[in-house]
C-alpha cells in the first residue's frame, strides 16, 4: 500500500501555529504551558500545542467584545465576502488540510477530504445568508402605530467544539456567526486542535478583522471557559459534544442567561423494514455506521431488523463490512482509521464484551489486533438484547448491533425508548408507512432510505437530550440573531 511520505506529514504539522489566536495575534499561553496532540494510528505525539489559563481564556473574549461593534456595523456583503474568501482558500489547501486532519484525528485521507469540502460549504452557505437578513414593517391591529422589526447580532458568542469533526464542526459555528455579524471564541477539543489553527490563518487571510475570532486550546476545558460563560461579556455559548458536558454548560450559561445551543450525543436507530430494499438498506448501513469509524454524533447505535430478513441483511453486511480496509488513514485504499484514543477504544471493548455476555453473537469483528494505535476492527453483531449497555450509550466505534421486531408500533416504541433524539434511519418502500413512521419518530432529524442526513443546507439538531437549537439550513443563522421590534406612533399631522 502506498503511505503518504513522512516529510509531507511532517511538514503539514510545522506549518501549523501552534499558539493561541487573540486579538489578531499568536500569542504564547501565560505561562508558557503546552499539551501534546498525539497520532491516533501510533499512539505518538504529532506536536505540542499552547496550553491556555483562565487569563488567556478571558485575554481571547476581551478581544472578541472589543472587536463586536466594528464587527456588526460592516456591511452584510463584506462579510460573505470575507466568508466566499476562507470558502476557496480551504478548498486551494484541502490537501494540506486533509493530511493534517487525519493525523490529529484518524480518518482517512478520503473521509478528511469530505470534510473539508463539508466545512467550507458553510462558508459559502452562510456568506449567501448573511445577505438576507430578513426584517418586517407591519401595522399594528389598531392602526395607528407601526412595527419595525429588525434582526441584530447576538453579540460575543463561545463556541466548543468537539474531535471527531475537527473542521466541520467549527466552521457551522463559525460560519453562520460570522454571517450575523458576531464575534467568537472558540475552543476545539484538546485531542484535534490543529485543524482549528489552521482555519485561524485562513480565516485572517481571508480578511476577518482582528479580534472577530479567537482561538484558544486548552487541556483544562472547564477551567478555562467556565469563568467566560459567567463573565456576563459573552451573550451565547454554541456547543457541540456530549451530552454529559452541554448539561453542565446549559447550568453554566442559568447564571447569565446566555443564549445557548447544543449540539450533544445521539442514539440513532436504523429500521430495516420487510419490504425494503436489502441492497440498500446494507449499503445505508455502512454509511450511517461506518462514516468516521462510527465516531459521529449520527452514527446508527441500534440496528432494528424485521425477524423475515435479520438473517440475510447480517450476512450481507457481515460480508461487507469485513472486506473494509482498517489502518492508518494516510495510507491509500484505507477505509476505516483508528479510534480516537485508549479511552474511545476501551469503551468499544467493553459494550462489545457486554453485548456478547448478554447472548449477542458476533458475525464479524470483535477481536483487537495487536499493534500500535487504536485500532478496531468492523463488527457486527446479530441478537442484540434490548437491555445490552449498546442500546443505551453511543457506541462510537464500528460496531453495527443488529436487533429482531415484529411489527411496526413495536420497532416505533423502541426506537423511542431512548433519552436521546437526534436522528432516524427508516428503509422500507411502503410511502405510508414510511411517513407514519417518520412522523412517529422523536427526532430532530429522519433519514428515508438514506444513511446520511447531514447537509449544510438542511436545518441538523436533535430533540430530548441530543441538544437546543439547529445548525446549517436556513435556521442556522437565527441562533446568532436577535429579533428586536422598533414601535412606531404615527401621530397626527
Ligand atoms: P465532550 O467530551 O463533551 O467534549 C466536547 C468539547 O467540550 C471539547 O472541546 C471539550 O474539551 C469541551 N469540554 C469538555 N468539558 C468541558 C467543560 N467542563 N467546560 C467546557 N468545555 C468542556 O465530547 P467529545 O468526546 O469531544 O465529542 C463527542 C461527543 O460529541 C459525542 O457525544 C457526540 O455525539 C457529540 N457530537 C454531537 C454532534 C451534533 O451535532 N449533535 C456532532 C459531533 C459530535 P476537551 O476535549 O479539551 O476536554
Amino acid at each position: 500500500m502506498t503511505e503518504v511520505d513522512k516529510s509531507a506529514e511532517a511538514k503539514v504539522v510545522a506549518a501549523v501555529q501552534k499558539r493561541l489566536f487573540v486579538g489578531g495575534q499568536w500569542v504564547e499561553a501565560t505561562g508558557g504551558g503546552t499539551f501534546e496532540v498525539v497520532d491516533p494510528s501510533t499512539g505518538e505525539a504529532l506536536c505540542s500545542v499552547a496550553d491556555a489559563t483562565p487569563a488567556d481564556g478571558r485575554a481571547a473574549l476581551d478581544a472578541a467584545v472589543s472587536a463586536q461593534a466594528g464587527w456588526a456595523a460592516t456591511a452584510p456583503r463584506q462579510r460573505a465576502d470575507v466568508l466566499m474568501g476562507a470558502f476557496e482558500l480551504l478548498h486551494e489547501r484541502v490537501d494540506d488540510l486533509a493530511l493534517l486532519m487525519t493525523l490529529e484525528m484518524g480518518k482517512p485521507l478520503a473521509e478528511a477530504r469530505g470534510e473539508i469540502a463539508y466545512a467550507a460549504e458553510f462558508f459559502r452557505h452562510f456568506a449567501a445568508e448573511a445577505v438576507r437578513i430578513d426584517g418586517g414593517y407591519q401595522t399594528a391591529p389598531a392602526g395607528n402605530a407601526r412595527f419595525l422589526i429588525t434582526r441584530q447580532p447576538v453579540g460575543p458568542c463561545l463556541l466548543i467544539t468537539p474531535w471527531n469533526f475537527p473542521m466541520a464542526m467549527g466552521t457551522r459555528k463559525l460560519g453562520p456567526a460570522l454571517a450575523a455579524g458576531c464575534t467568537s471564541v472558540i475552543k476545539p477539543a484538546h485531542q484535534t486542535p490543529l485543524s482549528m489553527l489552521a482555519l485561524m490563518e485562513i480565516l485572517a487571510e481571508a480578511g476577518v478583522p482582528d479580534g472577530v475570532v479567537n482561538c484558544v486550546t486548552a487541556m483544562d476545558a472547564g477551567g478555562v471557559m467556565e469563568p467566560l460563560i459567567r463573565s456576563g461579556l459573552a451573550r451565547k455559548l454554541s456547543f457541540t459534544g456530549s451530552t454529559r458536558v452541554g448539561k453542565v454548560l446549559l447550568e453554566q450559561c442559568a447564571e447569565k442567561v446566555l443564549r445557548t445551543s447544543l449540539e450533544l450525543g445521539g442514539n440513532a436507530p436504523f429500521i430495516v423494514f420487510e419490504d425494503a430494499n436489502l441492497d440498500e438498506a446494507v449499503d445505508g448501513a455502512i454509511a450511517a455506521k461506518m462514516r468516521n469509524m462510527g465516531e459521529a454524533c449520527t452514527a446508527a447505535n441500534r440496528l432494528f431488523v424485521h425477524e423475515s430478513v435479520i438473517g440475510e441483511f447480517g450476512d450481507r453486511l457481515a460480508s461487507k463490512m469485513s472486506a473494509l480496509t482498517v489502518g492508518r488513514g494516510t495510507r491509500a485504499g484505507v477505509q476505516v482509521g483508528p479510534l480516537i484514543d485508549e479511552a474511545g477504544l476501551s469503551k468499544v471493548q467493553s459494550l462489545v464484551a457486554d453485548a456478547v455476555t448478554r447472548g449477542a453473537t458476533v458475525l464479524t469483528g470483535g477481536e483487537v489486533a495487536a499493534g500500535n494505535g487504536y485500532f478496531y476492527p468492523p463488527t457486527v453483531l446479530t441478537g442484540v438484547p434490548r437491555d445490552a449497555k449498546m442500546a443505551d450509550q453511543e457506541i462510537f466505534g464500528p460496531v453495527a448491533p443488529l436487533t429482531p421486531f415484529r411489527t411496526e408500533s413495536e420497532v416505533v416504541a423502541a426506537a423511542n425508548d431512548t433519552e436521546y433524539g437526534l436522528v432516524a434511519y427508516v428503509y422500507t418502500n411502503d410511502l405510508r408507512r414510511a411517513l407514519r413512521v417518520a412522523e412517529s419518530i422523536e427526532t430532530g432529524m429522519v433519514g428515508l432510505n438514506q444513511g446520511i442526513v447531514s447537509n449544510t443546507a438542511a436545518p441538523f439538531g436533535g430533540v430530548k437530550q441530543s441538544g437546543l437549537g439547529r445548525e446549517g439550513g436556513t435556521v442556522g443563522i437565527d441562533e446568532f440573531l436577535e429579533t428586536k421590534y422598533i414601535g412606531i406612533a404615527l401621530g397626527s399631522n
